[in-house]
């Protein structure tokens, strides 16, 4: 059973999907008590793409995989489980909420997990279930940066040595990605001008607007 659903949240210029992957195993528990278990282990993906909407492209810009951690287990007692679907789902979401797992991701499984403990409650004399969730987080930066422009010998030239955001050299930091800004051409690392984008629409250096720039403007030598 490999199953996918998930959120949205869409932005003008920032948006994200959130997605879960869930893949699960169903063992019969060795005693003989009516409960279940669940034994969760997670993998986080984050991706980021640069979306170009006038001609419906997307690059991948950045991916990373969060270290995952150990399998989160937890057990439904047999009073629970078989007191009906609202009760299972209560005494569920409050378990699930006591553990390290991102509200979100929290969210998206839990109806997932609701109705496999529920059905398996019904047929099976206690059981274990090994599910194994890939949840992924799709950030699109929409129709305001280009990047990966390179010169003719293959070189990546910013403007600056280094971002005018962490103030790190391009190519000192772990984030590799040199992004440019379409309104003004400004150069910075992927994952800074992402974090600026997510709260402010306008360039960090010469403050441009990203949807109306200045039509004359006069951008400072660098
Ligand atoms: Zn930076
Ligand atoms: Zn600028």
């Amino acid at each position: 059973m490999y199953q996918s659903f998930g959120n949205d949240d869409m932005d003008d210029i920032i948006s994200t999907t959130q997605t879960v992957n869930y893949d699960s195993k169903m063992h019969a528990a060795v005693d003989s008590q009516i409960s279940g278990s669940f034994s969760i282990l997670i993998r986080q993906v984050e991706r980021c793409f640069v979306r170009i909407n006038s001609i419906r492209c997307e690059n991948l810009m950045s991916q990373k995989t969060l270290p995952s951690s150990a399998a989160i287990v937890f057990e439904i007692p047999p009073c629970f489980l078989l007191a009906g679907e609202e009760i299972c789902r209560d005494y569920m979401c409050n378990a699930l909420s006591k553990t390290i797992i991102d509200s979100w991701i929290q969210v998206l499984i839990l109806p997932k997990i609701c109705k496999e403990a529920i059905e398996l409650g019904k047929t099976s004399h206690g059981f274990l279930v090994e599910a194994q969730v890939e949840a992924v987080k799709e950030t699109y930066i929409n129709d305001v940066v280009d990047f990966n422009d390179y010169d003719s010998e293959g070189q990546r030239i910013p403007t600056k040595p280094d971002c005018p955001i962490c103030l790190l050299e391009f190519g000192q930091s772990t984030s590799t990605i040199i992004t440019k800004l379409r309104c003004c051409d400004h150069c910075y690392h992927g994952d800074c001008i992402l974090t600026w984008l997510r709260r402010n629409h306008s360039c960090p250096i010469c403050r441009d607007d990203i949807h109306n720039p200045r039509p004359n403007k006069f951008i400072p030598k660098v």
